[in-house]
């Protein structure tokens, strides 16, 4: 019989000018991207970590550590095809995932379809099993100064 275990993942990478923002593997049009040693998806990486989460397999900074030069620049939806294929390892499958991403600019609404699409298609499940959200926090804190990005990222799996 299936039994069913849920991880959830948080991740923040601050934000600087001049730097790419990638977000739910999509490249987003901004003067602003994120300070980080991989490609600063900080959206897959809340995404990896409550996949981890779900199988407590541990997190993404132990197993790509960002003092291994490996890493570097390394796009994160090798990061996430990695972590699938542990969670493969352990029998799981996908069930849903559900993504938060708090940024204050800019508007994400135009990128969230083919983010979905993106990430079910790393994941190897339908894009309706999963969900991106954007929100602003209204100015208010470091998101809303424009200092940086937050998202929350759940799983449902299926072992
Ligand atoms: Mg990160």
């Amino acid at each position: 019989m299936a039994s069913f275990r849920i991880g959830q993942g948080y991740d923040v990478h601050a934000l600087a000018d001049g730097l790419k923002m990638w977000l739910c593997g999509v490249r987003v049009e901004s003067a602003r991207g994120f300070v980080a040693h991989s490609d600063g998806d900080v959206a897959i990486h809340a995404l990896c970590d409550a996949l981890l989460g779900a199988l407590a397999l541990g997190d993404i900074g132990k197993l790509f550590p960002d003092s291994d030069p490996a890493y570097r620049g390394i796009d994160s939806k090798i990061l996430l095809s990695r972590v699938m294929e542990l969670v493969r390892g352990r029998g799981g499958s996908v069930v849903n995932a559900d993504i938060t991403i708090a940024l204050q600019a800019p508007k994400l609404a135009p990128y969230i379809l083919q983010m979905r699409e993106t990430l079910a298609s790393v994941m190897g499940v339908d894009a309706g099993a999963v969900s991106v959200k954007a929100t602003t926090t209204e100015r208010l804190g470091f998101v809303g100064r424009g200092e940086g990005c937050e998202v929350w990222a759940v799983v449902l799996v299926s072992v």
